[in-house]
C-alpha cells in the first residue's frame, strides 16, 4: 500500500521518474539521484515501511533475498572492486527518506569519493 507523501512510494508507482536497476513483485531497485560513487543504488521493498524497526520479517526477508543478485548485476555493469551495503535508521543516523532502503555503494579504490 503506497504511503501518502512518500517519495519512494511515488517512485515505485512511477509518479516520480527513476533509473530502474531491478524490479519484481516485492522489490524495486534504482540509482540514487545523488551518486556517492558510480552505480550507487537503492533497494526498497514495494510495501511501505518506515525503517528497519517497523519492517515485518517477511518484508525484510524478501528484500535481503534479492540483494545478492542485484549486487552482482551492479558488479557486472560497473566493475567495482568492492561494495558497501548501508542502511540508515532515524534522523540521527542520517535517514532522510522514511521508506526503508538499502544503499548498495560500489567501491573503486582509495580515491573513489566515499569513506
Ligand atoms: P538516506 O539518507 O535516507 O539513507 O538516503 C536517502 C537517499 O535517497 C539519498 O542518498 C538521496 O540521494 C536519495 N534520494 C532522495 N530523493 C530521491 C529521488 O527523488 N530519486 C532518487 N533516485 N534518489 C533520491
Ligand atoms: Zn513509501
Amino acid at each position: 500500500m503506497a504511503h501518502e507523501d512518500c517519495i519512494f512510494c511515488k517512485i515505485i508507482d512511477g509518479e516520480i521518474p527513476s533509473a530502474k536497476v531491478y524490479e519484481d513483485e516485492a522489490v524495486y531497485a534504482f540509482l540514487d539521484i545523488s551518486q556517492v560513487t558510480k552505480g550507487h543504488t537503492l533497494v526498497i521493498p514495494k510495501t511501505h515501511t518506515k525503517n528497519i524497526y517497523e519492517t515485518p520479517p517477511e518484508v525484510a526477508g524478501k528484500l535481503f533475498e534479492r540483494i545478492p543478485k542485484i549486487a552482482d548485476a551492479i558488479k557486472s555493469t560497473y566493475q567495482p572492486i568492492g561494495m558497501n551495503l548501508l542502511n540508515n535508521n532515524e534522523k540521527p543516523a542520517d535517514q532522510s527518506v522514511f521508506h526503508l532502503h538499502i544503499h548498495l555503494i560500489p567501491r573503486y579504490g582509495e580515491n573513489d569519493g566515499f569513506s
